[in-house]
């Protein structure tokens, strides 16, 4: 699988998104199709493609990306009210982009479950 996804196109500035947040390791930007009324995907700059390939080194990256969405959550007034954070893996876990990224979604009240389809027999 590819390390180079459309989201290395966004950390390098050759496709735009609107961009929230940036430090040296990472980057949030708004979802281009959103599901919630602020939904933004943080990720890290270092292309990993699923939460499989997640290796002990990246453990503070990993904790970055949980950083960064509590700092948008307090800037953005979803702190208290709450909002919902979530990575998918692989096609079960509906993931399209082979670049993690955690989804943050808020501004409305979240449902639960969040699958639609019914359990695998
Ligand atoms: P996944 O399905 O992999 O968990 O999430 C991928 C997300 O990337 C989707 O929510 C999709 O809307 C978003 N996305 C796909 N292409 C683009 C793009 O070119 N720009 C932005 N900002 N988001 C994108």
């Amino acid at each position: 699988m590819s390390k180079e996804t459309l989201f290395t196109k966004i950390i390098n500035r050759e496709i735009s998104a609107d961009i929230v947040y940036e430090d040296e390791h990472t980057l949030a930007f708004k979802d281009i199709n959103p599901q919630a009324p602020y939904h933004v995907l943080i990720i890290p700059k270092k292309p990993i493609a699923t939460i499989n390939d997640i290796v002990k080194e990246d453990r503070e990256l990993i904790g970055q990306l949980y950083c960064v969405a509590a700092e948008l959550a307090k800037t953005n007034g979803f702190a208290d009210t709450g909002y919902r954070v979530v990575m998918n893996c692989n096609e079960d876990g509906g993931q399209t982009v082979y670049h993690i990224h955690l989804h943050m979604l808020a501004g409305q009240e979240m449902g639960w479950p969040p699958y639609t389809n019914k359990m695998k027999a």
